[in-house]
């Protein structure tokens, strides 16, 4: 697509070595950072303030607050009291509190004599003999002189290896100098007043020196308005780029499939059942788009277990039917796999072929699976994100289905279409996705598709009795697990990751493991993590599906889409410490078949308030939206959807969850903007998306 606009600040462009003091090294330390451009530099908010401007009394100071004291020393120190530490009371005629240091020298002790005068900053806390401070910062005061305070509220910076705060911030305090004058606000002045919301230059200004007696708790919350005057234009500059996408994908050609009554029926008559009302409609949506000139962009969102895969096999034999290639892919291989293996059992007999592709498959075997996709003797291939690797070519690709779309970025996606076409003509795409978000939410994040929702599972389904158990009752879920099996029945037991490490985790399932297979002695238990061979964990999965092995230890990589309706059981460690979305999921892998099914939180005491409603919400609730709704009220900003989990975009300043109520305004908006100012979306999208959307590009 075009170039930026000429009527933009020409400085957006500068290279960062156009800064005082930035030359390669650095300009590669700030790109960590994504910072590419001075202009980045503006955008590089504070993670949070220090307030340096005033003094607080000491009898005013509460545990937790962090702030400047002036005072008096009194007496200092050394005790040796389970660490050696040197204390330091002091006090400044309001009240008393004491300096506490574990490591110190001779000299420091030396300078800390009674009488000595000190302006210290630290964070208050409850300590054995009143408020204390754990290593302040601190400075003697000569008698009779006390420097100025800071003027301004001191931000501190996300920072990298290698590239201090100070230096950061001089660094965006030459941008302030030198940039913020020039920068473009492309939200028009009106708009703005309408929503009061201040201009760019002022919110930048602000949030990166914020006077004294800012609101610090509103700042902490990302709700001043200032930040929402940012988050307002970042969502709405990802939201313009994805309407972008979708309004030139109404000017791409796709191959129009009309669907194919034969190879449906056939599929259908083999199922053994009927497709639910939802199915019925999600797939009457997708034969509507796929029968256009134009790909479709379309996503289905439905709680775990509502059937998702029957109706993209569906949609699939339509595009087969019309002589096209179907590409399916999954985020994980144990999931790609198990596609793998239902449209196997699913084509097979219809005379559909169905091949395989994922990153482990090497050599002959890859060349082969090659030749075939690009000879057109594969019609329907599913696997891992090697479907779209290098060298990978189709003789006719008609559909991309991509399942658990959550797992993938919108940048991923977007990517996979681009290899998918061939010629002018681009394959339609069916987008999956179990993570219920909010409606406003979806309308931000998935603009580029229209969306089918399935509301109802499948009938039969009895809702998964769910408790929670302290963890000192395991013998008592052992007991049960035992039962279980002994009943014929299958059980998960998850172990999810407590530290932020793949081997710690792989340590635990494996202690786990152990334990269990002493505890069942005759119950074999089967073990699948992160760190385990591709291979491995497939022929795992297989014996327990196959009802070789009674329980499957396992992290967290089953979370996703697994299939296996004879398990009935799931026990869940450390529940506590997880979200409510993902504890659904999880539990989502029981209740599949037509057993009664149990799911155990086990927690380890004492659980926090907002754990033990957590759980309580567990064992209540079992609908997926309200579930999300809830997590949202309990978990609040970034956690429930936060780019940590799911990728689907890299915001700077937004909060998906936190600015949710700004989706209206974001449409209004971004409709104004779309029909009356180009040049505007142009400059938004690169001033916020950057480049990496932008290959799409004709
Ligand atoms: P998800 O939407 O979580 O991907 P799946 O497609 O894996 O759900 O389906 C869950 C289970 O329900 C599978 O075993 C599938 O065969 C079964 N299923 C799907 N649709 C129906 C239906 N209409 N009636 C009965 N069972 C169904
Ligand atoms: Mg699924």
């Amino acid at each position: 697509m075009q170039s930026l606009p000429s009527e933009a600040a020409p400085a957006a462009n500068d290279a960062l070595t156009a800064l005082r003091g930035v030359g390669p090294a650095l300009a590669e330390k700030l790109e960590r950072l994504n910072i590419r451009r001075p202009e980045d530099l503006l955008f590089l908010l504070p993670q949070r303030y220090e307030d340096r401007t005033r003094i607080t009394p000491v009898g005013a100071l509460r545990p937790g607050q962090t702030a400047v004291i002036e005072v008096e020393v009194a007496l200092t120190e050394v005790v040796y009291r389970r660490r050696r530490s040197l204390l330091c009371r002091v006090s400044d005629g309001t009240g008393q509190l004491t300096l506490r240091f574990f490591y110190f020298s001779r000299a420091q002790q030396n300078g800390l004599q009674r009488g000595t005068k000190l302006r210290a900053y630290g964070t208050a806390r409850p300590g054995p003999a009143g408020l204390e401070m754990v290593h302040p910062e601190y400075r003697l005061l000569a008698p009779g002189r006390a420097p100025a305070l800071e003027d301004r509220l001191t931000p501190i910076y996300p920072t990298t290896e290698g590239l201090q705060q100070t230096r950061l911030r001089g660094l965006i305090q030459q941008a302030l100098d030198r940039w913020l004058p020039q920068i473009e606000d492309w939200l028009p002045g009106e708009l703005l007043a309408d929503f009061s919301l201040p201009a760019l230059d002022e919110a930048l200004a602000y949030l990166h020196q914020p006077p004294t007696g800012a609101d610090l708790t509103e700042l902490a919350a990302g709700k001043h308005p200032c930040q929402r005057r940012l988050a307002l234009e970042e969502l709405l500059a990802h939201h313009l780029s994805l309407r972008q996408l979708r309004e030139r994908a109404r000017h791409e050609r796709a191959t129009p499939v009309p669907g194919d009554a034969a190879l449906r029926d056939a599929f259908f008559s083999s199922l053994g059942f009927e497709l639910t009302g939802g199915q019925q409609q999600a797939l009457a949506d997708i034969d509507r788009d796929m029968a256009q000139a134009h790909p479709m962009m379309r996503l289905v969102q439905g709680d775990v277990g509502c059937g998702k895969t029957v109706v993209a096999a569906a949609a699939a034999l339509a595009a087969v039917g019309a002589g096209q290639q179907v590409a399916i892919m999954a985020p994980t291989e144990l999931l790609a796999e198990q596609h793998r293996e239902s449209f196997f059992r699913w084509f097979d007999p219809l005379d559909v072929r169905v091949g395989w592709l994922s990153g482990s498959l090497r050599g002959k075997a890859r060349n082969l699976v090659l030749q075939e996709l690009a000879d057109g003797t594969t019609q329907v291939v599913v696997g891992t994100h090697a479907l779209f690797q290098e060298g990978v070519d189709y003789r006719r690709l008609g559909l991309v289905i991509v399942d658990e779309q959550h797992r993938f970025g919108v940048h991923q996606r977007l990517e996979l279409m681009e290899k998918g076409r061939s010629g002018d003509l681009r394959p339609h795409q069916l987008v999956m996705t179990a993570t219920p978000i909010p409606r406003t939410l979806a309308m931000t994040l998935y603009a580029d598709l229209d969306v089918s929702a399935i509301r109802e599972l499948p009938p039969g389904r009895q809702p998964v009795q769910t408790v929670a158990l302290a963890e000192a009752r395991r013998s008592d879920v052992v007991a049960r697990v035992r039962e279980a099996c002994s009943a014929g029945r299958r059980a998960y037991w998850v172990c999810p990751l407590i530290e932020d490490s793949d081997l710690i985790e792989s340590q635990a399932v494996e202690s786990t493991h152990k334990l269990l297979t002493e505890a069942l002695d005759d119950i074999p238990v089967g073990l699948v993590h992160g760190r385990m061979k591709p291979e491995q964990k497939d022929r795992t999965m297989k014996a327990f599906a196959a009802g070789e092995l009674g329980v499957l230890v396992a992290t967290t990589v089953i979370e996703v889409g697994v299939d296996v309706p004879e398990a009935s059981l799931m026990i869940i460690e450390n529940a506590e410490r997880m979200g409510l979305s993902q504890l659904h999921q999880l539990r989502g892998r029981v209740g599949r078949g037509d057993a009664a099914s149990a799911c155990v939180l086990l927690y380890r005491s004492p659980l926090s308030r907002l754990a033990r409603e957590r759980l309580d919400t567990m064992r209540r609730v079992s609908d997926g939206f309200e579930l999300a709704r809830k997590d949202l009220e309990l978990r609040g900003p970034g956690e429930v959807l936060g780019t940590r989990q799911t990728g689907l975009m890299q915001l700077r300043v937004a909060d998906l969850i936190r600015d949710a109520d700004l989706a209206a305004q974001v449409q209004t908006i971004g409709r104004q903007l779309l029909g009356a100012a180009p040049a505007a979306v142009e400059a938004l999208i690169h001033r916020w998306v950057g480049g990496a959307h932008r290959f799409g590009k004709v």
